[in-house]
């Protein structure tokens, strides 16, 4: 059976103390709260300090990087790389809209990311969405996801976790519709493997999260603003826990 995931993608918010009281309150808030695996993703400055923050005793609490590399070392200044990474958290978020976006990252980059990941035995979280709302038509979104994952072996596709986050509804107020994102994730579904978990993102709250994860297709969320406060990203997790002990 998959496991039921929330991941938190922070973005390039919180100060140093914003980041200490979120993820202390999280690590309370979630401490109870058992079946499924809760990642966050602070900036890169904050891993060192958060994972002693989290690991008091919560083993279904883990970290995810932002980004990395897909060059483990080398002359390039200010990146991160992968084997870096491995050190303190299992997670790293890779081709999310806002890196293709404003760091202009093309599916070569992003798929040379994948292996460098699976290379240091991090877990990729890969996003892939479409940039405008479609008919419901997932083969843009699939070879999309095809063409990020194709410098990995076959057997490697069961430690990746994907993120389907249509474009038009991260950071909107519309999220998109249970029914629209289940028809792609089936869609996805067909190109990794059976135990690959495969969320959704854009627009989750605390009062939606419901429907997407009532959906047997979908096995969790992805939040940004939801992830920056506390008590919605610990009722988020709640929720999902309670749908996925019921499906
Ligand atoms: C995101 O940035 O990946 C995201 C899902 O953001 P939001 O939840 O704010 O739409």
């Amino acid at each position: 059976m998959r496991r039921p995931l929330v991941i938190a993608n922070w973005k390039m918010y919180t100060s140093f103390s914003d980041a200490v009281v979120l993820s202390t309150a999280i690590r309370d808030g979630v401490e109870n709260i058992s079946g499924l695996e809760i990642i966050l993703c602070p900036p890169a400055v904050w891993l060192t300090e958060i994972v002693h923050i989290i690991h008091k005793n919560i083993n279904h609490l883990s970290l995810g990087a932002q980004n990395i590399h897909y060059m483990n070392e080398g002359e390039f200044t200010g990146e991160i790389s992968a084997p870096m990474i491995r050190d303190i958290a299992k997670y790293v978020i890779i081709g999310h809209s806002e890196r293709r976006k404003n760091f202009d990252e093309d599916l070569p980059i992003i798929s040379r990311k994948v292996a460098a990941a699976i290379d240091a035995s991090l877990s990729p979280i890969i996003c892939v969405g479409e940039k405008k709302q479609s008919q419901g038509s997932a083969s843009e979104v699939v070879k999309e996801l095809k063409e990020e994952i194709s410098d990995i072996k076959k057997e490697d596709y069961k430690n990746l976790i994907i993120a389907y986050e249509p474009v038009w509804a991260i950071g909107s107020e519309e999220p998109a519709t249970p029914e629209y994102a289940a028809r792609i994730i089936t869609a996805l579904r067909e190109v990794v493997h059976f135990e690959t978990p495969i969320l959704y993102g854009g627009s989750v709250d605390a009062a939606n999260v419901y429907k997407f994860v009532s959906r047997p297709e979908i096995d969790g969320v992805l939040v940004g603003r939801s992830g920056l406060k506390a008590k919605e990203f610990i009722k988020i997790c709640r929720i999902v826990a309670e749908y996925k002990k019921i499906v």
